[in-house]
């Protein structure tokens, strides 16, 4: 059982109609469900859960994993929140940064880069190849799955090399990106999805779930690691 935090900007399907025909409760609420189901302990917050967006220092603590999905309000993310976040990734705790999360806070301070990349919203197919078959985040899926209808994002994204490319996509306007991505940062572990655009019914899909499912298993923490830093004694006689 891994302790998962699903962090949720939560504006998009309270303010426009066609995304709250796909997610009447929140993009946070159906990925809460599968993951649920998996027999994890998980919990929701959103953006405007106070001060801290429902990511005080006790959720932060008691969380194993952190999913984020965000995009039209990232500037609202307190920065005392992002320097938690950051802090508790560096000290062990995973990071799943979904789709427009690319542009979030905590992905952009961990990344040290722009994060840019091409978009377009037409509502076209999108291939997700398994590049990694080997990588935990790859069980159980098959060579390749298909979206039928997803916002395109497009290379150059503007990300350092992943320590591990898992899923490459490929999209009916011809452009390809690189869809999922992990790293390391101190002692946590990140994978970026990049399938996720609010008008579709995106994290209703098996695969994509399953994508989720074992980004979850894959960045929990493994054990608390004593790392000493700073100025020490010999070990041996010098
Ligand atoms: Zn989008």
């Amino acid at each position: 059982m891994v302790s998962v935090t699903i962090w949720n900007e939560h504006r998009h399907e309270r303010e426009r109609d066609d995304v709250a025909e796909v997610y009447p409760d929140g993009i946070h609420a159906v990925i809460a469900e599968f993951l649920d189901e998996e027999g994890h302990d998980v919990r929701t917050t959103t953006l405007d859960e106070g001060p801290e967006h429902g990511l005080t220092r006790d959720v932060i603590n008691d969380t194993d994993v952190l999913l984020w999905w965000g995009h039209m309000a990232h500037d609202e993310v307190s920065d005392e929140v992002v320097d938690r976040v950051q802090e508790a990734i560096l000290a062990g705790m995973g990071f799943v940064p979904l789709h427009s999360a690319h542009y979030s806070k905590p992905f952009k301070r961990l990344m040290g880069t722009s994060c840019s990349l091409k978009w377009r919203e037409v509502g076209e197919r999108e291939r997700l190849w398994v590049v990694e078959p080997g990588h935990p985040v790859a069980k159980g899926l098959p060579e390749s799955f298909e979206l039928d209808r997803e916002e395109m994002y497009g290379e150059r994204f503007d990300i350092p090399q992943p320590d591990a490319l898992v899923f490459s996509s490929w999209f009916e306007g011809g452009e390809v990106f690189r869809s999922g991505c992990a790293y390391r940062r101190g002692a946590g572990r990140i994978f970026y999805f990049r399938p996720g655009h609010e008008t579709y019914p995106t994290y209703y899909d098996e695969m994509v779930q399953q994508v989720i499912k074992n980004a979850v298993e894959w960045a929990a923490p493994e054990g608390v690691v004593d790392e000493t830093f700073g100025n020490v004694d010999p070990i041996e006689d010098i």
